[in-house]
């Protein structure tokens, strides 16, 4: 008879099927089972009782930290007295109509119709849908492809795994889908030349933007995709000026932009929306994670009034919109949504952003920025990232097969802490509940600061 942990352990490797997992590692029991049991604040526990600070807030979306019972309840509340009712044909419920309310009177003021999804990835299908759907409203159906950047982050489904502009989403699957392509990320640290400084590299991307746009044929392109901030692609903020440029670019060729604010809307960056925090005014708004802080699956697309008018023309020359899915605007999910937004404003999260985001970063800088692996300290508000590099002065990599990421990662879990070991090249990723304390980001930096110097060690001599 096996205990109860070890046959979790066996049923996990006969039946779960995770995902962004070595499968074959996994089921040969060579990657740990972790079984988070509980959460509060900015701390989870495991099976073991091990407590960490998360310092990722699970994949950068419990954004008011663990155990709120605010939201629990809500939940319940909703659950109990209607589980579900969908939204087709004008149905809704006291929590869908109140959550898109919420969400219209934060969002930029020219964005004020809300569809809701149930991930990242089906929001932002839902946005290629609604960008072609409106260019075959306005008699221009060869305007279609979609431009989106190297390094960004949209989704894992066959459109969104397009837009994302990572190899690991693509190879394996025949992807990009022919409609999308990619541009230069705007990523300065690892700009083509070092002697371009913000603005100029800035313009650089803008350039490298125009010209792919003119190359397809403007009649061709038909909406920009972009994060605020990257994340999933290496935690990077753009350099001064580059939205302004992009968006005069878009302006000119008449192309549609989407906001992908999957990780920044709701605080992270320290205002309400990445969009508001660098100046951006898109046509559509991508939010998900921070909109329930991941106590129950919700996503939205949030559009704007010069979208919004071209579909309702096209609803009154073709009939009701052919897209929906059973779940969207889910009344739990939706309750979980009123309760978070709440929380957000009463706590004053976005406030503790700034505060806290500032000290973090610059203890962060000051305790890892000088050490020899250290390429590049970068983040705004609580999105943060380390870049590893082998040498200093060239900012060569390291030997991807030494995983100095992931051991930095696996070292500070050690100490306690969670931070993420980013998907490609070595960066630690750092976005920790937004209700983080100046003292619990002291944690962060103190058990970073050893973890690296243990992983530097053991290098010495292998790079
Ligand atoms: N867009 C961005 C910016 C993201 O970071 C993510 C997920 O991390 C997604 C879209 C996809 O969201 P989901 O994983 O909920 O499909």
């Amino acid at each position: 008879m096996l205990n109860r942990n070890d046959q979790l352990d066996a049923w996990d490797r006969e039946s779960f099927f995770h995902p962004s997992t070595h499968l074959a590692q996994h089921a040969r029991g060579e990657t740990p089972t972790r079984i988070v049991t509980g959460g509060e604040g900015v701390y989870i526990v495991d099976r073991d009782g091990k407590k960490s600070l998360d310092a990722f807030g699970g994949l950068y979306c419990v954004n008011v930290g663990y155990g709120r019972p605010e939201i629990a309840e809500a939940i319940a509340d909703q659950a109990k007295s209607l589980a579900y009712y969908h939204a087709y044909v004008g149905h809704g419920t006291e929590a869908s109509i109140t959550l898109a309310h919420m969400i219209a009177e934060r969002a930029p003021d020219h964005l004020n119709h809300v569809y809701f999804g149930l991930s990242g990835s089906d929001a932002n299908e839902t946005n290629v849908k609604l960008v072609w759907y409106y260019n075959n409203v306005l008699g221009r159906p060869q305007k279609k492809k979609i431009i989106s950047r190297w390094r960004g982050y949209h989704g894992s489904s066959l459109m969104t795994g397009s837009l994302t502009g990572l190899d690991l989403f693509h190879k394996a699957f025949d992807l990009p889908l022919a409609p999308v392509l990619h541009t230069e990320a705007p990523y300065f640290f690892r700009r083509p030349d070092r002697s371009m400084d913000e603005e100029s590299f800035s313009q650089y991307c803008a350039d490298q933007l125009e010209a792919m746009i003119v190359a397809e044929g403007p009649d061709t392109v038909a909406a920009f995709i972009g994060e605020p901030m990257l994340g999933t692609g290496g935690i990077v903020p753009p350099p001064a000026g580059y939205w302004e440029k992009i968006q005069a670019v878009l302006a000119r060729h008449d192309v549609l932009l989407i906001a992908d604010e999957v990780v920044t809307a709701f605080g992270r960056l320290g205002s309400m929306f990445g969009s508001e925090h660098y100046g951006i005014k898109p046509d559509i708004i991508t939010i998900a994670k921070g909109l329930t802080s991941a106590y129950a699956p919700l996503s939205g697309s949030i559009v704007s009034d010069k979208v919004w008018a071209v579909l309702e023309q096209g609803t009154d020359a073709m009939g009701p919109i052919g897209h929906g899915w059973t779940y969207s605007a889910h009344p739990v999910c939706a309750a979980a949504g009123v309760a978070n937004l709440k929380l957000v404003d009463s706590l004053g999260l976005v406030d503790n952003v700034r505060d806290v985001g500032g000290y973090f970063r610059g203890a962060l800088a000051d305790a890892v920025g000088g050490h020899r692996i250290v390429g590049d300290v970068r983040g705004e508000g609580l999105l943060a990232a380390v870049e590893f590099v082998a040498d200093k002065d060239d900012r060569t990599f390291f030997d991807p097969a030494l995983k100095v990421g992931p051991q930095i990662a696996a070292a500070l879990l050690k100490r306690g802490v969670i931070a993420r070991a980013m998907p490609q090249g070595d960066i630690l990723g750092f976005a920790p509940p937004l209700c983080l304390s100046r003292d619990e980001a002291d944690v962060v930096v103190q058990a970073t600061a050893e973890a690296i110097d243990e992983v530097a060690k053991s290098l010495q001599g292998t790079s």
